[in-house]
């Protein structure tokens, strides 16, 4: 970069310098920059200032003047002594800074010898200049020696060198300066330019630490619920490596019957696998090993206690602390285990029912054929039976007589419980088929049960056992299948007189609740075992032949009572206890059957035997003592 002069020396200082150096020595000078611009000046004499430098024409011979000292001075002389083209002396020093010219120092104007009046007047015509005045100003030019100029250039000299030096100085301060401040600049800018770099990166860093914290935060957050997760799970999770655990969870802890999941660490899985599933559960192993995800697989394992627990298990690999081990989650499966077993059962249980009840029906279907068979040969032998007795006044004498009346006694008390056994069991049939005839009519059941129970009242007193009948009622109209009633009346009866002692009393009761009328049948008899209650109502069920005290019977007949209660929508109540009597309680609806007129002729027992061929003998066809047969 340029610089001039006046960039490079204090000009204020210079001045104050130079003004005490012309006080002093009165010698003037001038400082003027490489341009010829006078930087500063004393003692500048008035012939130049007010005339010479005034006046244009006379100012062109300066500024040529001062060129050619200039350019004299570049050449590199130390100093010049010129006389200026308006004829006056000057004396130059240089000003260079490092080897350039900078300006000069000179010291004029001045003259050696007492001014040439000649030229300055002419001069003085010649630019019209006030004469007088101009020539005075002439004559105060002063008149040095050489040797003075000499001197006072070498001081100059002295003088531009220190200014060269202190230019130099200057210069390179400048220039130090310079670079300095474009360093410094350079610097900041490098400096602004990494403090933003600094504050962007410093940004990002701090969205990366928040992201980073986030992602942590988030992190840490999902390991908690998953850890969460997997501890609460209800399935059993483990995880294993080379056959040993390595994580178990305390579903799993409590499967196996051990109190914290961190005991199980280091165990052998092989020590939970049933010894009977190993091979299953090497296959398993196999399989997660070749990378696929097992599917679920049942197994059984075996709690610390040695109890068999059964499962089903899914497993895949899993990466777990830089190793590829073994996950394993499993379901008790007891419960379903047990249900499905249970369903077996019930399966089985009821193909066995079905079974039972087909052999039943066979069963029932050759009793009923049975029966069939056997009422033939029955009705003839009854039939034959009637023709002896009627025979007996007849043909034969009295001793004869008392013989045969014994003989055919037994023969036809026989022949009745074969009856009343082949009856009860046609009667079954007929209602497991649904061929039983039943028909509700609207009857006076106080009538109906009353005489009944008197039809058998004297049979009954033969056996030396009282029987009563008592109601409060008069008449209660519902609706009953006479017949079946008759069956179910007979029936109670003749149980009660076959399990009642010599002595002993049968009660009949009629009585009502809100919704039934109550046929209760009660005897002072044996008795029931309070076990077996509940089962003689059910076919071919008895009390064990011991209590039964050799009465005889086929186990049919309560069943039957139950199956007619049945069809009225009735029910049957048993209350007894052993060795103190027992009372059946016959509950029937208090209903009545539509569009039907109520029956009220009274029945008899002449009725009932005109409907049934001996219907009381042979339902009491059972009753007989041992030493009855003689
Ligand atoms: P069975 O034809 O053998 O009498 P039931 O079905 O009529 O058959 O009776 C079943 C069993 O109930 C009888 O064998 C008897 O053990 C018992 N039982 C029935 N009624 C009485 C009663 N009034 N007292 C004691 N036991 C009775």
């Amino acid at each position: 970069m340029e610089y001039k002069l006046v960039d490079l020396i204090d000009l204020k200082k210079f001045q104050k310098l130079m003004e005490e150096f012309y006080n002093i020595t009165k010698i003037p000078h001038g400082l003027l920059d490489a341009e010829g611009n006078i930087l500063s000046g004393i003692g500048w004499h008035d012939a130049c200032t007010k005339f010479h430098r005034v006046n244009s024409k006379s100012n062109l011979r300066c500024k040529e003047s001062d060129l050619a000292v200039s350019n004299m001075l570049c050449k590199g002389k130390k100093y010049e002594l010129y006389k200026c083209k308006n004829g006056l002396m000057e004396a130059v020093v240089p000003i260079k800074v490092e080897g350039n010219y900078m300006g000069m120092l000179c010291l004029g104007q001045f003259l050696f010898e007492k001014p040439d009046i000649q030229f300055f007047e002419e001069q003085a015509e010649e630019f019209g200049y006030d004469r007088g005045v101009y020539m005075e100003a002439v004559s105060r030019i002063p008149i040095f020696t050489k040797e003075k100029v000499d001197a006072t250039m070498a001081y100059f000299f002295h003088l531009a060198d220190m200014l060269s030096d202190m230019g130099l100085n200057q210069l390179k301060q400048n220039e130090a300066e310079k670079l300095l401040i474009n360093a410094n600049a350079e610097l900041e800018e490098k400096v602004d330019e990494r403090t933003r770099k600094l504050a962007i990166a410093n940004e990002k860093l701090k969205k990366d630490i928040v992201r980073r914290k986030l992602t942590e935060y988030k992190l840490k957050v999902s390991q908690a619920k998953y850890r969460t997760l997997v501890e609460i799970m209800p399935d059993s999770i483990i995880v294993y490596n080379e056959g040993y655990i390595i994580y178990a969870n305390p579903a799993f802890a409590k499967l196996v019957g051990m109190d914290k999941p961190e005991k199980l660490i280091g165990r052998s899985m092989r020590d939970f696998i049933h010894p009977d599933d190993r091979s299953i559960a090497r296959e398993c192993v196999k399989i997660i090993n070749d990378g696929k995800t097992l599917s679920l697989t049942e197994q059984r394992i075996m709690s610390v206690g040695g109890q068999c627990i059964d499962i089903e298990a899914t497993g895949t690999l899993f990466p777990y602390e830089g190793k590829t081990v073994i996950l394993a989650v499993g379901r008790d499966i007891s419960e379903r285990k047990k249900a499905e077993r249970l369903q077996k059962k019930i399966e089985e249980e009821q193909r066995m029912l079905k079974e039972t009840r087909e052999y039943d029906k066979l069963k029932m279907e050759f009793f009923a054929n049975l029966s069939h068979e056997f009422r033939t040969p029955l009705n003839l032998i009854y039939s034959t039976v009637q023709l002896l007795e009627n025979d007996l006044d007849i043909k034969f004498s009295i001793n004869e007589k008392l013989y045969l009346y014994n003989r055919i006694k037994v023969l036809k008390q026989n022949t009745y419980r074969l009856l009343r056994l082949s009856n009860n069991l046609l009667d079954i049939t007929k209602l497991d088929s649904g061929y039983f005839e039943f028909k509700l009519e609207n009857r006076n059941i106080v009538s109906v049960v009353e005489d009944i129970t008197m039809s058998v009242a004297q049979y009954i007193k033969s056996k030396n056992i009282k029987v009563l009948f008592d109601t409060d009622m008069e008449e209660n109209v519902i609706a009953i299948d006479v017949s079946s009633i008759e069956r179910i009346m007979l029936n109670l009866l003749s149980n009660s007189v076959k399990f009642t002692e010599t002595d002993g009393e049968i009660m009949v009761n009629l009585f009502t609740t809100e919704k039934h009328v109550c046929i209760s049948v009660k005897d002072t008899g044996i008795g029931i075992p309070e076990d077996k209650i509940k089962i003689i109502l059910d076919r071919f069920r008895q009390v064990n032949k011991s209590i039964r005290r050799n009465h005889e019977g086929s186990g049919i007949g309560l069943s039957l009572v139950k199956r007619l209660v049945d069809l009225h929508s009735g029910d049957i109540e048993v209350k007894s206890e052993y060795e103190n009597g027992s009372e059946f309680i016959i509950k029937l609806p208090r209903t009545q059957v539509n569009n039907c007129e109520s029956i009220d002729d009274k029945l008899n027992i002449n009725d009932i035997r005109r409907n049934n061929i001996e219907v009381i003998d042979i339902e009491f066809s059972d009753i007989y003592l041992l030493n009855d047969i003689s």
